[in-house]
């Protein structure tokens, strides 16, 4: 059912989240777009000017981490002055409520976890840009030191210590998904009552196989994009609002 107007869509979202016991959110660009970091497929979308440096051109060819090094450093001030959105904060309370066992998102931004959600039970799909790591030890590096050389020794690309090569700690297109955290989002999916599917235009796999894996394991489907995705017609509720006008009545201080 598409919700036709945002009253409606407030009450439908109210009588399911009263009802459901484990909430389950699975969270995409769009719910950090009013934030000011823009999602990919938008029309103002990142995609056309940022062809995404798939994960073997990344280790094969320094060119390719010069680029990668300078884009992040060019939205760095963007992901900096970020705070967590109404979405954020309507999901973080339901997570104080104890109603939501763990947030699982496709994004890098670290912002549930700026909402309050504890960081163990923010499940990353595609990692977190907001540090690096080593992708032969998994050492912790951050960006702060990694910038100052490349800005100040003509783009110094950073190493490791092992002498591995540093990335952020984001899933490239390419790169093997985290294993640990795929597990956890499909126990947290088929173990929930309710999925709430926000801000994801659902077509990158196998992230977007986590709400489809809570509906087809009895759970009611919420998808909430203000554009139509692929699986509106699984939904049991379809809101077309934007994100943070929906969420914002469940926001509780
Ligand atoms: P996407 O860009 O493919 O889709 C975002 C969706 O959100 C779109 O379908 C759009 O219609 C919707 N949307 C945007 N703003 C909205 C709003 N205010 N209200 C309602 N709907 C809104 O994002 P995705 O599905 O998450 O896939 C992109 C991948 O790129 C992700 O896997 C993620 O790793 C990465 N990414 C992350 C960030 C971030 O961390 N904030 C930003 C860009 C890309
Ligand atoms: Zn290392």
């Amino acid at each position: 059912m598409i919700a036709s107007d945002l009253d409606t869509a407030i009450a439908s979202l109210r009588d399911l989240i009263g009802e459901a016991e484990r909430i389950v959110p699975f969270t995409g660009a769009g719910i950090s777009t009013e934030c000011g970091i823009p999602d990919f497929r938008s029309p103002s979308g990142l995609w056309s000017n940022n062809r995404p440096i798939p994960f073997d051109e990344y280790v094969a060819s320094a060119e390719a981490r010069r680029e990668a090094w300078r884009r992040r450093f060019n939205i760095e001030a963007t992901f900096a002055k970020a705070k967590p959105g109404r979405g954020h904060l309507a999901l973080a309370s339901m997570y104080r409520m104890g109603k939501v066992p763990g947030v699982v998102t496709q994004n890098i931004d670290n912002l549930h976890q700026a909402s309050g959600v504890a960081p163990r039970d923010v499940v990353e799909l595609h990692g977190n840009t907001t540090y690096a790591t080593c992708l032969d030890c998994g050492r912790r590096h951050e960006l702060g030191p990694i910038r100052t050389r490349f800005e100040a020794n003509g783009e110094e690309l950073p190493d490791c210590d092992c002498g591995g090569i540093v990335k952020t700690a984001t899933i490239s297109f390419g790169q093997a998904m985290p294993e640990d955290a795929m597990r956890r989002a499909q126990q947290l999916a088929t173990d929930c009552d309710l999925m709430l599917a926000v801000g994801s235009s659902l077509v990158v796999w196998p992230a977007a196989g986590i709400p489809l894996l809570a509906k087809r394991n009895g759970a009611l489907l919420v998808i909430i994009n203000r554009e139509p995705t692929e699986f509106d017609e699984f939904a049991d509720l379809v809101v077309r609002n934007d994100i943070g006008d929906a969420l914002a009545p469940f926001i509780h201080h």
